[in-house]
């Protein structure tokens, strides 16, 4: 702000040393190197476009004063790394030309998504190949308080923060242990997170979350993400205490649901006469062909058809649980097959005896049907022994850093300006800087 004050006050009093500072801004800007794509765009005129309709490769470098005999030998000498058909249009390309009078291109780029990018070189011996951009990792930490009657979306909209850390809170790290649409006023948040930057500059979104520490109702609950298995690559949530934050089941078959109808043993249905027809399955309404997930790791024992049940699948899971999804569109598993927590075992449909697209989920335990939301449901899997104390160790550090951010209203208490606090201070502290 100030800068432009100054200029535009310059400009007015004094236009012969405005023009000279002008000249010293560029002769400064040179001396920066950019590099983008592994050259110096310093070197090269640089021309940005998009693909547009009927564009074809032959085409843009003919508009660029390319003539036709050496499109055909680019098109030749690059045809077994660059295929000039996959253009595809509204993507992003690049010309770096000559910094001579002719401006002639002597690279061609093509974007065909954010990470990756095709380099056609014709500028000496004609070669093509394709890159990756670098990308970036930054910790950064965020804060939270629920104030009354708002949710955590607000709370994260307010400070500009993404909503992706609300659903990675409530879906992956604390689906098991905190209700999310009954949060308390007054309930407290910290997370340590990682945005995911493409060549320094392009924000593509939060990456992960390392760590955080949720207060509910004033219970502490404290997440540290840890790789269970390296090789394959298993990340879960575990407690201060090694414990798994995750259940042995997930908390519903489909992924935004809503439960149109609960286990209840005690239902009247007015079309029966109001007589009691007890519901001992758990209805969640999605629409036709979502994707119907087993809650848990197990083996299907039953993959068929009633006029009740529809198309159905039943999944033992171990001597005592067992679980049934009713009503499906198709089914995706067969009977032996193991099938893993979150494998698509069908799609939600209406067949059987169904008044809307749902599924009907059924808990089994010891061989009764049971209200899963009732349930103690058992941990997931627990750390190994030979891997606690590496934990116990590697969450040592993490969580003086949880323990060391201060809530907002800390902050708030020391009343200056709290949008410029929320903006600069606390909330985007740019702490490690990691590259992969
Ligand atoms: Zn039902």
């Amino acid at each position: 702000m100030l800068a432009i004050v100054v200029g535009i006050i310059s400009c007015k009093n004094e236009p012969k040393e405005e023009i000279i500072s002008d000249e010293i801004a560029l002769e400064e800007e040179k001396e920066i190197e950019k590099y983008e794509f592994g050259f110096n765009l310093n070197d090269f005129i640089v021309v940005r476009d998009t693909i547009r309709r009927g564009d074809s490769f032959g085409q843009i470098l003919e508009r660029n004063k390319i003539g036709y005999p050496q499109i055909y030998n680019i098109v030749e000498k690059t045809k077994d790394s660059f295929n000039i058909a996959r253009l595809q249009e509204g993507k992003p390309y690049t010309l770096l030309c000559t910094k001579d009078s002719l401006q002639l291109p002597t690279c061609f780029i093509y974007q065909p998504n954010k990470e990756e990018y095709v380099v056609v070189n014709f500028q000496d011996s004609i070669h093509a190949y394709t890159n990756k951009k670098p990308i970036k990792y930054v910790e950064k930490e965020a804060t939270g308080t629920i104030a009354p009657g708002s949710s955590i979306s607000q709370v994260l909209d307010e400070q500009g923060l993404s909503q992706r850390l609300a659903f990675m809170m409530a879906d992956d790290i604390y689906a098991w242990t905190i209700d999310f649409n009954r949060l308390q006023e007054g309930d407290e948040f910290k997370v340590i997170y990682t945005d995911k930057y493409i060549d320094d500059s392009t924000y593509v979104g939060v990456h992960n979350i390392k760590a955080a520490y949720f207060e509910h109702n004033k219970e502490p609950f404290y997440a540290f993400e840890f790789e269970t298995d390296k090789e394959k690559g298993f990340r879960d949530y575990f407690s201060e205490e090694a414990k798994n934050l995750r259940r042995a089941f997930l908390k519903a078959p489909v992924q935004f649901s809503r439960v149109s109808s609960r286990y209840n043993l005690k239902r009247r249905i007015a079309y029966y006469g109001n007589r009691v027809r007890p519901h001992r399955g758990t209805d969640f309404a999605a629409g036709i062909g979502t994707p119907i997930l087993a809650t848990a790791n197990g083996t299907v024992t039953k993959s068929s058809y009633t006029r009740g049940n529809g198309k159905y699948v039943k999944i033992k899971h171990n001597a005592t649980y067992s679980t049934q999804y009713l009503h499906m569109k198709n089914r995706n598993v067969k009977v032996g097959q193991f099938v893993k927590q979150g494998d698509v075992i069908g799609w939600v449909g209406m067949t059987g005896n169904t008044g809307g697209p749902h599924v009907c989920y059924r808990f089994w335990k010891n061989g009764k049907q049971v209200d899963p939301f009732k349930q103690k449901l058992p941990e997931a899997e627990p750390i190994s022994d030979s891997l606690k104390a590496e934990y116990l160790e590697f969450i040592k550090p993490i969580r003086a850093q949880l323990d060391g951010i201060e809530f907002l209203r800390e902050k708030l208490e020391i009343k200056i300006d709290s949008t410029k606090i929320l903006d600069n201070q606390i909330l985007v502290e740019d702490d490690l800087i990691t590259e992969k």
